[in-house]
């Protein structure tokens, strides 16, 4: 019996897809990065999918390539030549969901959003809220330690995960974390799997921390500004004032024409950029001191709104950016992360490289956490970024670098960064990832040549 044919009869009817069309079908991830062929995919249900297809790829050394929805932006769930993909986007339950002790207990298929609604009707909420939070998983939000707009107050994945279910490489289970609030048995393997790409276990269950959502509506604060540097001016003066925004988010001109080609929001010459704040009912001295600071620091228009309806459209038009963008050609998605103190000086510096190299970037920033993500568009017939824009991209990593900053603040190193990650980290950090890789996966078959 070949290899393939003892996988489909370790599991049940139907888990394993071998038609090469279908296989191809879960390849890609956001990237455009060409895959390889995967050997199959097999469609996990149940933790025992995961644990009998791990055993059976130690027996027979096939790398695995962990998958939940495909919505990453640095090639984490790429193909590797002759894998399996291996998909938890079917293990969708929400097992647990508990008030009283702030936590839930889900299964890494659960599309983000989905949680946060379900947490919801109970009066909390779930914080962590990327941009695609109605399409990517709990999962991979989890091995990529995902960001989002709510993260400038309530923090990023980490910070609400407690423990989790993992399925090691060779078909053991282990359990890390705990229910509690706090704990320090041990060293923290919960933190190390959070934003590990799928390279050192497969999650297959995870219990996350909820928080009481607010009781009223928040205040939206948006500014338009004169130029991004403005822009990036006054988030520094609403950080450095203690101002405390649940959401604290920029676009540039770039970014606007796109929504604005497709969305007609009425885009005024000379808006340069724009700024989207939110103070929650619980600090509402904030949403004043962030308009007035707005206003202090160049702003040509401040509006300030507490109805539901235009506070949903405002962060909407903020979720519709990278689609908007994406309609302009191919994009290589860059997130550069800097001390906030200096997020004007990296705006400049990335439209000074801009001009430089003839490349065009649109920018948005999830400022109040001094993350960027420069958008480099470029012409769809390409298979990949032509010369100018990856020399543009390697100044932005560079000059993130100098000011102190990393790579990647919420997308993961996956494939795309793996080439820059020498000038973040030294010898000696490699040298302990190498080894801390080893110990997890001594054969090296999960999602390899990802990540470090
Ligand atoms: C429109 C758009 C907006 C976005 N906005 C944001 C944003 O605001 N913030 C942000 O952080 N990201 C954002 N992203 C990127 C992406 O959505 C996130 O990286 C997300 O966490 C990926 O989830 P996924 O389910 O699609 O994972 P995938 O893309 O399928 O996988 C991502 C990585 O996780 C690994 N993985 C997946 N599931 C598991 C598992 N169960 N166990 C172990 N490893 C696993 C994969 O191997 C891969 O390395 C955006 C993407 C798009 C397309």
């Amino acid at each position: 019996m070949n290899a393939v044919a003892e996988l489909i009869e370790a599991l049940p009817a139907g888990r394993v897809l071998t038609d090469p069309d279908v296989a191809g079908s879960y390849a890609r991830d956001q990237t455009f990065l060409e895959p390889g062929k995967p050997l199959c995919v097999v469609v996990a249900q149940t933790r025992d999918d995961v644990v009998a297809t791990m055993r059976w790829a130690t027996e027979h050394r096939v790398p695995v390539v962990p998958r939940g929805a495909g919505t990453g932006l640095a090639g984490g769930a790429t193909a590797i030549e002759g894998c399996v993909m291996l998909s938890l986007a079917r293990m969708t339950e929400i097992r647990e969901l508990s008030p009283a002790d702030e936590i839930a207990v889900v299964e890494p298929g659960v599309i983000t959003a989905d949680l946060d609604r379900a947490a919801r009707e109970h009066g909390m909420m779930y914080a962590p809220d990327p941009s695609s939070h109605e399409i990517s998983t709990i999962g991979g939000n989890l091995a990529t330690n995902a960001g989002g707009l709510r993260c400038v107050k309530y923090g990023v994945t980490r910070d609400s995960t407690l423990g989790l279910e993992v399925v090691l490489a060779d078909g053991r289970i282990m359990d890390t974390g705990r229910r509690t609030m706090k704990g320090v048995t041990g060293y923290d393997l919960t933190g190390l799997f959070v934003g590990s790409e799928g390279t050192l276990g497969v999650i297959t269950s995870a219990i996350l921390r909820l928080r009481r959502a607010p009781a009223v509506p928040p205040v939206t604060i948006a500014a338009e500004f004169p130029s991004p540097r403005a822009a990036g001016d006054a988030v520094a003066a609403i950080v450095a004032a203690g101002c405390q925004p649940s959401l604290l988010e920029l676009m540039d001109r770039n970014t606007l024409e796109a929504i604005d080609d497709w969305k007609n929001i009425g885009l005024e010459p000379g808006v340069n950029a724009m700024l989207i704040a939110q103070a929650e009912g619980s600090v509402p001295g904030d949403a004043a001191e962030m308009a007035r600071l707005c206003e202090a620091n160049g702003a040509s228009f401040v509006a300030v709104s507490s109805t539901q309806e235009e506070t949903d459209e405002l962060i909407g038009l903020r979720r519709l950016a990278y689609t908007a963008k994406e309609r302009l050609g191919a994009c290589l998605v860059e997130d550069v992360c800097v001390p906030r103190s200096v997020l004007p000086d990296m705006i400049t510096i990335i439209e000074e490289v801009a001009a430089r190299h003839d490349a065009m970037i649109c920018t948005v920033a999830h400022a109040g956490d001094g993350n960027l993500h420069p958008v480099f568009i470029f012409d769809r017939g390409l298979p990949e970024p032509p010369a100018n824009v990856w020399a543009a991209a390697d100044e932005v990593f560079r000059a993130a670098l100098r000011l102190g900053g990393t790579l990647t603040g919420e997308h993961g190193v996956g494939l795309l960064k793996r080439r820059w990650l020498g000038l973040e980290s030294g010898p000696v950090v490699n040298e302990v990832q190498q080894g801390i890789k080893r110990v997890f996966d001594p054969l090296g078959i999960l999602n390899p040549g990802k990540a470090i």
